[in-house]
């Protein structure tokens, strides 16, 4: 099976042709550096986002926040409903771990500072 995709690692947006047999990568050609062969294949066996969100913290405000790491796009609406219920308390610093380990290793972070 043939799949087309664009490259998202940088600004050239390479297009990228990947073939799998049994959904196994088994070529990759279109890539201009070895990057773009690594995301287009993770890309056609297991797609990866980083999470960007907002929580509300304990007194009522919103705070942006991520995944320190991409997590699997099949996960994201699971991963929501556990940080849903996250509600940090003020002062928060951007990069505090907000969620240990929310999903393989990944973190849920604050991606701004609160005081
Ligand atoms: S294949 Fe390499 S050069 Fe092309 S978009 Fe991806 S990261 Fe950029």
């Amino acid at each position: 099976m043939k799949h087309t995709l664009t490259c998202v690692e940088c600004p050239m947006g390479c297009e990228i042709e990947v073939t799998t047999e049994n959904g196994v990568p088994v070529s990759v050609t279109g890539n201009t550096c070895p990057r773009g062969k690594l995301y287009a294949e993770s890309e056609v066996v297991c797609p990866r986002r980083v999470l960007t969100t907002t929580v509300r913290t304990a007194d009522g405000r919103m705070l942006p926040v991520k995944t320190s790491e991409p997590v699997k796009k099949a996960e994201l609406f699971s991963l929501m409903r556990k940080i849903n219920v996250c509600h940090p308390t003020a002062p928060v610093k951007i990069g505090e771990v907000l969620v240990k380990n929310i999903s393989e290793g990944a973190d849920l972070v604050a991606a701004d500072n609160l005081s």
